[in-house]
């Protein structure tokens, strides 16, 4: 286990498509626990693996509902619409308002491979959108309608 460098702004990795995990191996759980404790000393909701310099599908959420490690994650369903303020661990110092759905319904992978589904609504939904964005090269800046300084 160890703390990795969250990778800020401006660096090109964090606009780049990543890539399916095809080996859920040991390498993907030193991952997850990698992402998962440098989450918690970055006290953040939501961190995914191209923030830590990784372009690999593969996102860690902590929410009051849980502890969630998506590998592979889609989202299926996608109801309502919330509008709220947003940080990003690698966008360091601002906020911005944005608007997600209310409630996603999301397939996902665990570390073994395993499918799984579940629904998330109010800010366990945000986390979820603002993570996957990351997969696809996407910062919640580019979706606010303003950012200010935190
Ligand atoms: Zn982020």
């Amino acid at each position: 286990m160890a703390i990795r460098n969250v990778v800020q702004e401006g660096d090109e990795v964090l606009r780049k498509k990543c890539f399916e995990v095809t080996a859920f191996d040991e390498k993907l759980g030193t991952l997850l626990d990698d992402m998962r404790d440098t989450l918690r000393k970055e006290d953040g909701a939501g961190l995914a693996a191209p923030q830590v310099g990784i372009l690999r599908r593969a996102v860690v959420i902590d929410v009051p509902e849980g502890f969630f490690e998506m590998v592979n994650p889609v989202i299926v369903d996608a109801k309502g619409e919330q509008t709220g303020w947003e940080g990003c661990l690698s966008v360091r110092g601002k906020r911005g308002i944005v608007t997600r759905p209310n409630v996603v319904k999301v397939e996902y992978s665990d570390r073994k491979g395993k499918r799984k589904k579940i629904t998330a609504r109010g800010f366990f939904a945000r986390a979820v959108c603002h993570e996957l964005d990351h997969l696809d090269g996407i910062l919640y800046i580019d979706k606010a309608e303003r950012v200010d300084r935190d």
